[in-house]
């Protein structure tokens, strides 16, 4: 045990709900504490979350981006270069982000999901990782987290579904959904 104070990487996956939403408490709890966070949504973008208003509230402490169109064709061949592209811009700003210095914390949304649908290259993350300056805290989202980031990563939580309303036939509900 040690009382010395240090950036974590984080990650939150697995099927169940609270992935981004679990971030998100722990942004609040950052900015809490006088810290400076980043959220950058890979491949949002369609939908309308409360939480980008939400954020306004915090001025610069709390700055929140989608950055891609929010409806993914996945598969290899099928992946329209656009998303590709927008996943491209979106990890330069986060790759750049980390490095800077600027934040304290910073967290790339849906980040496993570009991975997992080879839309972005692990070592890539995982080489960046590496360099962030030390007191950087990283929180990486969605299903499916690429085990070289499991394996760098200090706190790793899996969201296993227990149940969800989806299966009910009930829709997405604004305040729980977005
Ligand atoms: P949230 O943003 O609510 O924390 P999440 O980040 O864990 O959810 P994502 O994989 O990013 O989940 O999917 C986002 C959307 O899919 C949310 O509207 C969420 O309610 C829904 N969702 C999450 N898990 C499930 C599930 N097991 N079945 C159906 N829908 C789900
Ligand atoms: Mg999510």
């Amino acid at each position: 045990m040690t009382d010395a104070r240090r950036g974590l990487i984080l990650i939150n996956t697995g099927p169940g709900k609270g992935k981004t939403t679990a971030a998100m408490g722990t942004a609040l709890r950052a900015v809490g504490n006088g810290m400076r966070v980043l959220m950058l949504q890979f491949l949002k973008g369609s939908w309308h979350y409360g939480e980008l208003d939400a954020v306004e509230a915090f001025g610069g402490k709390w700055v929140m981006k989608q950055m891609g169109r929010g409806f993914v064709k996945i598969g290899g061949a099928e992946t329209d270069p656009e998303d590709i592209r927008m996943v491209e811009a979106a990890w330069d700003e986060a790759r750049q982000a980390i490095l800077s210095g600027d934040w304290d914390m910073i967290v790339l949304d849906e980040i496993n999901y570009a991975i997992s649908y080879n839309m972005l290259d692990p070592t890539r993350v995982v080489e960046t990782l590496r360099q962030k300056p030390e007191m950087v805290h990283v929180i990486l989202t969605g299903r499916n987290a690429h085990p070289s980031l499991v394996e760098i990563a200090d706190t790793v939580t899996e969201m296993r579904e227990v149940k969800h309303a989806y299966q009910k036939g009930i829709l997405a509900q604004r305040g729980i959904e977005y």
